[in-house]
């Protein structure tokens, strides 16, 4: 493992939803709020956050995302409790922490316990207001109940919230997804993102038959994003990453540490880690098995990703050499209508991006989708960042090996 670190945003996953959506492959496990689990997997986490921030030295936590699975589900009690316990770990003041949330559980006491806890940011899993919708796909909560969610993070978060909506579900039309988005809007959220459905495999939208005459023709699901995205910029929202946009001053700082490929810990299973020694261009990625019941279970120890992963322990290591990093800065880096962040690629891999993949440059700026002002995607470019990064990969391939070897030699 790479460290120690002193400055490392942190990543919580709670793995507990009341249901299962027909569309998600988050790693989660279907409990009631009274479930005995609850309680001891916030006792497991502190734990391993004890063991974690120690063992690479984190004095700072720059952001803290606290996602699911539906966190809300913890309930007042617990979430102060964990809120609490991994402040108290760190000295240093966490200037942005985020919790995710339903609206159907985040009731007045919960986001009390947030706010009181120091959370800066609320994000809610809206999805869409259409009941047709989220009963073909079984979205967990009910729909009647997203207003009175929504009013209540406006009254204990001002503009600090976000709700997430998708597009192309099944049963929606322009007029649904108009009707949801000024819906949504009407409760002024800071930040939206907005989700073009993707069938995942291993899911019952990405497997199943019975979803194939139920989805919209793929033209019609671009259709229906890009009225989602025109509508949002007219409403003041500006896009800065792929699907996320945002009120001037509200974009989510702890995912465009992601985005930018700053270091992160992740703690609680299907959590993955990624820390970088930017001098050496190499990182060291951890991944916690997905497996609630095991990391109840295990001792510290062997659920925690630092200093080594002991026998037998649930954690994955991964080294990230140059040129795999170099390609995850782009990927991450060109879903941001900021681009990769020159500076640190440089500093990162002592070459000039535009020296890396200068062809994939020259040929998407002829085709008019690059910024005139910066290495970055335009707003149509963004639209193809998978053929974008097709091209890149495969210039970084032709001469990455040479220069692999001459920069593991220096
Ligand atoms: S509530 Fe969210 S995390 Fe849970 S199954 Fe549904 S989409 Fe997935």
């Amino acid at each position: 493992m790479a460290g120690p670190e002193v400055s490392c945003s942190l990543y919580i996953h709670i793995p507990f939803c009341a249901g299962a959506c027909d569309y998600c492959d988050f790693y989660s496990v279907p409990v009631s709020a009274g479930d005995p689990r609850l309680d001891r997997y916030v006792d497991a986490l502190l734990a391993d956050g004890e063991y974690t921030l120690a063992a690479f030295g984190i004095k700072e936590v720059p952001t803290l995302y606290i996602g699911g699975g539906t966190p809300s589900l913890l309930g007042p009690e617990r979430m102060g409790r964990l809120l609490e316990g991994i402040r108290s770990l760190v000295p240093a003041p966490f200037p942005e922490i985020t919790v995710e949330a339903n609206p159907e559980s985040a009731d007045g006491p919960f986001l009390e316990a947030c706010r009181d806890g120091g959370v800066k940011r609320l994000s809610l899993g809206v999805q869409t207001f259409h009941e047709p919708s989220r009963r073909l796909v079984h979205r967990v909560g009910e729909g009647a109940l997203l207003p009175e969610g929504l009013r209540l993070a406006r009254e204990y978060f001002g503009g600090a919230f976000s709700a997430d909506l998708i597009t192309g579900l099944p049963g929606q039309n322009g007029e649904a997804l108009r009707k949801d988005l000024e819906k949504l809007l009407s409760f002024a959220p800071g930040h939206v993102s907005l989700y073009a459905l993707t069938p995942e495999a291993g899911t019952p939208l990405g497997e199943e038959d019975r979803f194939t005459a139920l989805l919209p023709p793929a033209d019609e699901a671009d259709r229906l994003w890009l009225m989602g995205r025109d509508f949002l910029e007219q409403a003041g929202y500006g896009q800065y990453e792929v699907s996320n946009f945002a009120l001037p001053g509200r974009a989510s700082a702890h995912n465009i540490r992601y985005w930018r490929m700053e270091n992160w810990l992740g703690l609680g299973p299907a959590a993955s880690g990624t820390v970088i020694d930017d001098r050496a261009g190499r990182g060291t990625r951890y991944t916690i098995g997905a497996d609630a019941a095991a990391y109840l279970g295990a001792s510290v120890g062997d659920r925690a990703p630092a200093p080594a992963p002991a026998e037998g322990a649930m954690v994955s290591v991964e080294a990230l050499d140059p040129l795999t990093l170099m390609k995850e800065t782009c990927l991450m880096g060109f879903r941001r209508l900021e681009g990769p962040d020159p500076l640190l690629f440089t500093r990162r891999f002592r070459r000039d991006i535009r020296e890396c993949i200068p062809q994939t440059l020259a040929r998407w700026r002829d085709r008019g989708f690059l910024r005139p002002d910066k290495i970055a995607l335009n707003r149509e470019g963004l639209l193809f960042l998978d053929p974008f990064l097709t091209d890149c990969f495969g210039e970084l391939e032709v001469w990455g090996g040479d220069w692999l070897r001459s920069f593991t030699d220096l």
